[in-house]
């Protein structure tokens, strides 16, 4: 998976979080693009491409290759990790190729992984900066 983290969140934490779900749901981590960003809503919200995609959105990824594309946008506040988890969940169910009729709502979606990984931690040094994290993992 690589991150593009443009929230205060720590980058690492944030990453623990998504690949906990990801390899809940059996996906293929490695190619995995997934964005966080802030909003000013009260709740988590998502998007996803479905199936593989050449680029998105995110010019700095063009050549990053065939990968799956997910956006996460975090309230700015307080997040709510469990409805979170459940969100990243329907998102992954996207990349996979699931439409809305295939799925369940995603409140109803169980998360017993989300509360040993939900994040704590604030970026250190570049809060309120984008940081982007290239490694592999
Ligand atoms: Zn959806």
């Amino acid at each position: 998976m690589k991150m593009i983290n443009k929230t205060r969140w720590n980058t690492a934490a944030l990453k623990r979080f998504v690949m906990a779900g990801l390899l809940a749901e059996g996906a293929d981590h490695k190619k995995y693009l997934v964005t966080v960003k802030e909003t000013h809503t009260k709740r988590t919200h998502g998007r996803a491409y479905y199936g593989l995609v050449a680029h998105n959105d995110d010019l700095l990824f063009r050549a990053y290759g065939w990968h799956y594309a997910i956006e996460l946008r975090l309230p700015r506040c307080i997040v709510n990790w469990e409805q979170t988890a459940q969100v990243l969940i329907h998102e992954i169910g996207h990349t996979l190729g699931v439409h809305h009729c295939d799925m369940m709502g995603w409140w109803d979606i169980a998360v017993p992984w989300a509360a040993d990984v939900a994040p704590n931690e604030w970026a250190d040094k570049k809060r309120f900066k984008s940081h982007v994290d290239s490694d592999d993992t």
